[in-house]
């Protein structure tokens, strides 16, 4: 299997078995995104303790770029400080503009599968849509913490 076939099923395997797939309950920060182009929602909802990211889950509908890249990047940050989320958030986004190196990739781990995205200008917005709302829901925990 050639390693763009390997990505594809990884793919679809989040795609079709969302990891941390559902809302919290209680949350403290919440984000809902659209992308209009391709008409995916993604609503992540996160619990923080301004530090760190004690549980987030994600909901919504979509394409498989969206709703894949969003069961990735819930299991990359669970359980990592904010700073930790950002950093990858920062790598993903370095990704999809083809700037990360080999080693950069490795900590990406599932999402690594997406890199195939950034050749096709139209869906690397269906791949950051996730990552967006977790950067909001990371601003708001902020702000609640530090008014
Ligand atoms: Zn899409």
């Amino acid at each position: 299997m050639s390693s763009e076939e390997l990505y594809q099923e990884l793919i679809i395997d989040h795609y079709k078995n969302p990891r941390s797939y559902g809302v919290l309950d209680t949350p403290d920060a919440e984000c809902s995104l659209l992308n209009p182009l391709c008409g995916d929602e993604i609503t992540v909802t996160m619990s923080a303790d301004g530090k760190a990211i004690e549980s987030i889950r994600f909901s919504g509908k979509g394409c498989s770029i969206s709703q894949a890249s969003a069961s990735m990047m819930t299991e990359l940050c669970r359980g990592r400080s904010c700073e930790e989320a950002l950093e990858r958030l920062n790598l993903f986004s370095k990704m999809m503009k083809k700037e990360i190196t080999e080693k950069e990739l490795e900590e990406l781990g599932d999402a690594a599968a997406l890199q195939g995205v950034a050749k096709f200008a139209a869906r690397i917005k269906c791949a950051m849509l996730p990552w967006d709302a977790l950067a909001q829901c990371i601003k708001k925990v902020h702000q609640k913490v530090s008014p």
